[in-house]
Order: C-alpha cells, then sequence, then structure tokens
C-alpha cells in the first residue's frame, strides 16, 4: 500500500489528497477535500438552507453550495431532509 502511494506520487500529480483529514481524493475530483469532509462542513449549512428557505431543491442547492446534484441527493436521503412546498391554497 505504502510502496504503491509512492509510485503513483513519482508519476506526478495523479494523487490528491483532502486539505483537511489527508484521505486520498480521486484526482479528477472538483474538490479539494473529500466527501466526508465536505459533508461535516457543508451539511448543517444546507439542512439550514433547505429548512429556511420555500421550494427549493436538489438543483437549487447544488447551485448556492457550488456542489454536485448527487451529492446533494446523497444529503438529503441520509439525513432526512425534506424539501419545504409552498403551501397550495
Ligand atoms: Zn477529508
Amino acid at each position: 500500500m505504502a510502496a504503491r502511494s509512492a509510485f503513483l506520487n513519482e508519476q506526478g500529480p495523479r494523487v490528491k489528497f483532502c486539505v483537511n483529514c489527508g484521505r486520498r481524493i480521486p484526482v479528477n475530483s472538483p474538490y479539494d477535500k473529500c466527501k466526508e469532509c465536505m459533508k461535516k462542513e457543508l451539511f448543517p449549512k444546507v439542512k439550514d438552507f433547505i429548512n429556511e428557505n420555500d421550494d427549493v431543491n436538489e438543483m437549487i442547492v447544488a447551485q448556492e453550495f457550488g456542489i454536485d446534484r448527487a451529492m446533494v441527493h446523497e444529503w438529503v436521503r441520509e439525513g432526512h431532509l425534506e424539501y419545504k412546498k409552498r403551501p397550495q391554497f
């Protein structure tokens, strides 16, 4: 394992590490943090955002926080968050 990562390091920028915890993240990841750290950092904000705003959806949250829609979807599902719908009267 150690030898393998040393080898990869010699190959140039083929590895990328989370700036927060040092965990390896996919080199093609658009983020500089791993998913876990992003979740820890952003999830409470996403939660607040969803709670405080009517008519938000995955797309809006993703744009607001500059993250992947799939990630938002995952968090909402795991966190049992619900989007508020404007009352239909
Ligand atoms: Zn991390």
